[in-house]
């Protein structure tokens, strides 16, 4: 019986599944996970976890995990062992850089690795290779907001934490499922609500739980959010009821901010947006009158062809109310993978290196190029995007993609696939063999999670260590020891022993991290950036102003053009978004049997409009036809959709993937795919 007890064991970790970035202790004996157990201490979530945290870990212990490296052999796949796959990807990449030069090679991060493993991805593509072709998810995500951000208050983060969001007077959701996306930042804003009478105003397509518990449920019309928000912010200053004293001392180019608003007239939002006159001047009133306001959105805004721009106008408005700097107020973009921040923040972007440092910047240069003894590529790199485009005309030969299911989650996917076919080398790092390693030339298997120690930053800024609760499973390594092989046999001997040494050198080289060091992030401990060299975070931004050179923050002037609408042929608008109990494509979240059982299959939902009119009931069988594919499914007839509006969970990779609808355009700022933006028809296969 004592020796069945020394196996138990308890060790701290982070989730995996999103950003919200719950802590809990994991209870394993061998290799099987016994249970999670919240611990008061967890500073995002206390005493909760969702479906996904608390039983999603299954996968771990998957029969399908990958246990030996695989090299392509023709048409099939043969397992070799770690040398020899090394050896290629090593003798590939060297000889690619020599025949067609660095930038025929790219790299993407994983925004489930973690933040030590994605300052090394960025190593390895900069200091070894010679190219700033890296990028990670974000692109498919949240990089619109992280860029309306910059361009007005500085920093690309969440303004404060989700105790900010929970203490908000008047909290709004835009194009965010909050209670399935981010479900324990939900109970927050739930419990807020019934306690302390916060209000909350949710705009969406859809109706979903969050919409039907909202004291105010607004349904603009698909793509127009940037028209309401400047209306509403324009009629604010037509009322006088701007925060002036904030305004005169941390805010510039107002007068030419308040031209621009001009045409946002309330008649012309009105037409643009469905919205009424009557509710556009309340919506004014209530946020102009609220003692703090706190604004959440996510992919509803961001991944649109004016995703960056609507982002922006979100900050305008809180600008223009005084609500950046005080408790309960600001910015936040709802951040979808658990370390999808940290991943950006740790120099995984083309035009960045760690802490948004910039690679066009001569002095960042001469730093990094004198802590890594090499000379370094100038200007900015490929964005995923970019690389897919430029693997088509035949300028980029070699990708790497570390932990992402690039083929299934890429917008048009059709499309990304012909580009992989196109590649001399194909690395795929993963668990699993995932659609996306089903191209590859070489697939290297990785350790999840509880395998490794290393930090995410979740949300809210907020840096957290995890630490090993399992020994990688046999035939497995971390992806910081995969990479810093690769580098290895590249001939560049990094000889980190752990994590935290690789953390050490970051902060060492990043402004923003300074102070970051596994010390002070032991157990639930856990520091907001950016972080001072002694070691003192930042929870709340802006209390002292905003990080430009007069601490004052920028309104951005925006115009608007309705980019995209429904045609006579396809005339059916497909939204799409996650279910709660799955993540993402659902390599992960399909494993765990319980929450397979609960929700098998992906749903077309329609309206009982729509479903009316085409004679369809719940189960029947639809094609939706767009102009790149199509995908097939069955169909729920419920009220969340309304009208034209199909909804699509995004968590299916077989034949109703929603990314065989939808096509190559993207935000103009920052070439985030126009996920929501999908014109269908659709053809009944079977009535039921
Ligand atoms: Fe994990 Fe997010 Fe659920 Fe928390 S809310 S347990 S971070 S999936």
């Amino acid at each position: 019986a004592e020796m069945r007890e020394s196996r138990i064991k308890k060790t701290k970790t982070v989730c995996t599944y999103c950003g919200v970035g719950c802590s809990f202790d994991v209870w394993t004996k061998d290799r099987e996970v016994l249970k999670v157990e919240p611990h008061p201490e967890s500073p995002a979530n206390g005493i909760s976890t969702c479906v996904k945290g608390k039983f999603g870990w299954d996968y771990v212990n998957s029969e399908e995990r990958l246990q030996r490296p695989l090299l392509r052999k023709g048409d099939h796949f043969e397992e070799v062992e770690w040398e020899e796959a090394i050896g290629f990807v090593a003798k590939r990449m060297k000889e690619i850089k020599a025949e067609k030069g660095s930038d025929h090679l790219g790299f993407i991060s994983s925004s489930k690795a973690t933040n030590e493993e994605s300052y090394l991805m960025q190593k390895l593509a900069r200091q070894v290779i010679g190219t700033n072709n890296i990028d990670n998810c974000s692109r498919y995500c949240q990089t619109p907001a992280t860029k309306g951000l910059f361009r007005t208050v500085g920093h690309g983060g969440d303004s404060g934490s989700i105790d900010d969001i929970a203490s908000a007077e008047l909290v709004m959701t835009i194009g965010s499922n909050t209670a399935e996306s981010h479900p324990v930042l939900a109970s927050r804003i739930k419990r807020s609500q019934k306690l302390f009478n916060q209000k909350l105003y949710v705009f969406d397509l859809r109706k979903h739980e969050m919409a039907k518990r909202a004291d105010k449920f607004i349904q603009p019309k698909s793509g127009t959010d940037l028209v309401w928000l400047s209306a509403v912010t324009k009629y604010i200053l037509d009322q006088g009821w701007e925060d002036r004293s904030f305004l005169e001392n941390w805010v510039n180019h107002f007068e030419e901010y308040r031209e621009s608003l001009e045409p946002f007239t309330l008649e012309y939002a009105s037409d643009m947006t469905g919205i009424s006159i009557e509710e556009l001047k309340q919506l004014a009133d209530t946020i102009a009158h609220a003692e703090s306001v706190a604004v959440c959105w996510a992919m509803g805004v961001t991944q649109h062809m004016r995703g960056a721009d609507t982002s922006t106008a979100i900050s305008n408005l809180l600008l223009i109310t005084g609500n950046y700097g005080k408790p309960g107020t600001g910015a936040y973009p709802l951040r979808g993978h658990n370390n999808v921040q940290g991943c950006s923040d740790f120099g995984s972007m083309p035009s960045f290196y760690v802490g948004y440092e910039k690679t066009t910047d001569e002095d960042v240069r001469g730093k990094y190029e004198k802590a890594w003894g090499v000379e370094l590529p100038g200007g900015t790199g490929k964005d995923n995007h970019q690389m897919i485009e430029a693997i088509h005309d035949g300028d980029l030969s070699a990708m790497y993609v570390m932990g992402e299911d690039t083929g299934i989650v890429d917008a048009n996917i059709n499309y990304v696939t012909a580009a992989f076919e196109k590649l001399d080398l194909f690395i795929v790092q993963d668990l699993f063999l995932t659609k996306t390693a089903e191209y590859a030339d070489v697939v290297l298997p990785a350790s999840p999670s509880l395998e490794k120690d290393g930090t995410f930053t979740n949300t809210e800024r907020r840096i957290q260590r995890l630490y090993k609760a399992l020994e990688p499973l046999e035939g497995t390594k971390p992806d910081w020891q995969i990479i810093q092989l690769i580098a290895q046999a590249l001939g560049f001997d990094w000889g980190y022993s752990h994590p935290s040494q690789i953390m050490e050198e970051a902060a060492g080289l990043a402004e923003m991290f300074a102070g970051v060091s596994y010390e002070r992030l032991q157990g639930y401990q856990t520091l907001q950036w950016p972080v001072q060299a002694d070691g003192t975070d930042e929870p709340l931004l802006f209390t002292d102003g905003f990080p430009f050179k007069d601490k004052k923050a920028k309104l951005f002037p925006l115009e608007f053009e309705l980019q995209y609408d429904t045609s006579e042929e396809y005339d059916l608008h497909v939204n799409n978004g996650r279910l709660l109990e799955h993540f993402h494509e659902g390599n992960m979240t399909y494993k765990s049997e319980g929450i397979a059982r609960k929700t098998p299959n992906a749903f077309i939902e329609v309206s009982e409009e729509l479903a009316k009119e085409r004679g369809i009931s719940e189960g029947a069988e639809v094609k939706l036809i767009s102009e790149s594919g199509e995908a097939t499914g069955v169909v729920t007839v419920t009220d969340r959709v309304k009208g034209k509006e199909i909804f699509l969970p995004l968590n299916d990779s077989g034949k109703s993937a929603v990314n065989f609808l939808t096509d190559n355009r993207v935000d103009k700022d920052t070439n985030t795919p126009a996920y929501k933006e999908i014109a269908v028809k659709m053809k009944v296969l079977k009535k039921k």
